[in-house]
């Protein structure tokens, strides 16, 4: 990893001026993290490296990979956000630091509140750049974890399979996902690992002849019908997404027809079908197993055509067919709009370029939190008007956007929020009306003598359960005090 090999990377798509600043950040960055050293014994600049790099291979805009080069300086270095701010403006001094933002989230294997903490993440990092070059840092974290200790080994890869992994995936960006799965499911199930790998060194070899002779022929019909073949090739299944889809089925080898699939990409979308007939009248296809997800996307924007077939040798087939766009786009999702080549193309003058790329930007947060899918049946206006702040015990808890201390007691147990004293927020005394953030670690002080709810909290509460409380014993204490006059 060099910083030559990146600049070559992103050589012919950005412009000089914008080469000059990822010099001057790998420059930067050298001398911040000088001296320091990873636990792999190597130098911490080839962390960062790896990291820019991967957004390199993505193509991804230029403060991206600037960012990506930054991102453990205010964490790890004596030099600070103002700084980078200063030398590399606003736009990359935000990234930077959404991406520390997001070091505070942790996973403690607390099942209940995962989709929480999923949503905490996406909540918290605010822009989708951020998420994206915090998914790069966490892959070169994943290829150097055997120099950590176990523990530290495990948390991590749980982490990445339960919070990192679902959200690449709600993205569409199949292929960091993929890869955050299986670097991470050795580490977190060794032994469910080892028994993955075996079964794939059993079962590929005879499906590869298999697959080779059926690739053949269909390249061959492909040139009589004049279907032009862009790429035709054998893909076996993931390790990860074949050891969860084994536990769907009885851990049954024989009911996995994807274990190797031959995959089809062609021009077109009429090009498709056609194929898709041509691979029926070849081999018989297997009922019920014919998906369009053309015509029907996934929820992520993930489009193909898949069938299963009786193939050649008696062994059971299944094909991907997509179109050369619908491929780019499940590799890299999202990713693959912010092509910056493609934008550079599109408009010439750079200020309109920044302008497409925000916009672009606003509308993928928009699809993303107005897809119901993406929090799994849970109401649109629960992610979009909702942030998310951790209990003392790290339980992570949903409130309406301006909630206060108060909601947040009540939220947790009517008794506490009755009783409710004092709040530490963040480890500081904060006064009770104090609107909550994302990510604040919220501990309420009781007072089991207090007679009720301070009525005027009914000025600043926001959630319904709050209101309802205090307003009840408000109306209480009013009706004893008229009892105590009738007596
Ligand atoms: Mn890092």
């Amino acid at each position: 990893m060099t910083i030559r090999k990146l600049i070559n990377t992103v050589n012919d798509q950005y412009t000089p001026a914008d080469i000059q600043r990822v010099e001057a950040a790998f420059e930067f960055a050298s001398q911040a993290h000088a001296g320091q050293k990873r636990a792999t014994g190597a130098s911490y600049i080839e962390h960062t490296l790896a990291t820019a790099q991967t957004l390199a291979d993505l193509k991804l805009p230029p403060n991206m990979i600037i960012a990506g080069l930054l991102h453990d300086i205010p964490e790890d270095t004596k030099h600070t956000l103002e700084e980078i701010k200063e030398k590399f403006g606003a736009d990359v001094a935000g990234i930077v630091e959404g991406i520390t933002k997001l070091s505070n989230i942790k996973y403690r294997g607390m099942d209940r509140y995962v989709e929480n903490l999923r949503k905490m993440f996406v909540a918290m990092a605010e822009d989708i750049r951020v998420i994206i070059v915090k998914f790069a840092d966490r892959l070169h974290n994943l290829t150097t974890l055997y120099a950590l200790p176990a523990n530290k080994q495990r948390r991590i890869a749980l982490e990445t399979l339960e919070i990192y992994a679902p959200i690449a995936n709600r993205l569409g960006i199949g292929e960091l996902q993929a890869q955050l799965e299986d670097t991470a499911f050795k580490y977190a199930y060794p032994e469910e690992y080892s028994w993955i790998e075996q079964l794939i060194k059993q079962n590929t070899p005879g499906k590869k002849k298999t697959l080779d002779l059926m690739i053949k022929q269909l390249s061959d019909q492909l040139g009589l019908e004049k279907i032009t073949c862009v790429e035709i090739y054998g893909r076996s299944k993931h390790y990860y997404s074949l050891y969860r889809k084994l536990l769907r089925f009885n851990r049954d080898i024989s009911k996995i027809y994807d274990l190797v699939a031959i995959r089809v990409i062609l021009k077109n979308i009429a090009d498709c079908y056609a194929a898709l007939g041509i691979i029926h009248s070849l081999w018989k296809p297997v009922k019920g197993r014919i998906k369009d997800y053309i015509a029907q996307p996934k929820p992520n924007g993930y489009q193909s055509l898949h069938t299963t077939v009786f193939g050649a040798n008696q062994e059971i087939v299944e094909f991907q067919l997509r179109s050369q766009t619908m491929h780019e786009q499940a590799d890299f999702g999202i990713a693959a709009h912010w092509n910056y080549k493609e934008s550079v193309q599109k408009k010439s003058e750079k200020s309109k370029k920044e302008v497409a790329w925000v916009q672009d930007l606003a509308r993928w947060l928009k699809e993303v939190r107005d897809n119901e899918n993406f929090l799994e049946g849970a109401k649109i206006d629960v992610f979009q008007n909702r942030i998310f702040v951790f209990t003392p015990q790290g339980d992570v808890i949903d409130l309406p956007d301006g909630a206060t201390p108060v909601d947040f007691a009540y939220h947790i147990h009517t008794d506490i929020g009755n009783k409710t004293e004092r709040a530490i927020v963040n480890n500081t005394l904060i006064s009770l009306d104090t609107k909550l953030k994302n990510g604040d670690v919220v501990e309420i002080i009781t007072d089991k003598n207090r007679k009720g709810p301070n009525p005027e909290w009914l000025k600043f509460v926001k959630t319904r359960t709050a209101r309802q409380h205090i307003a009840i014993h408000k109306n209480q204490s009013w009706r004893n005090l008229i009892s105590k006059f009738k007596k």
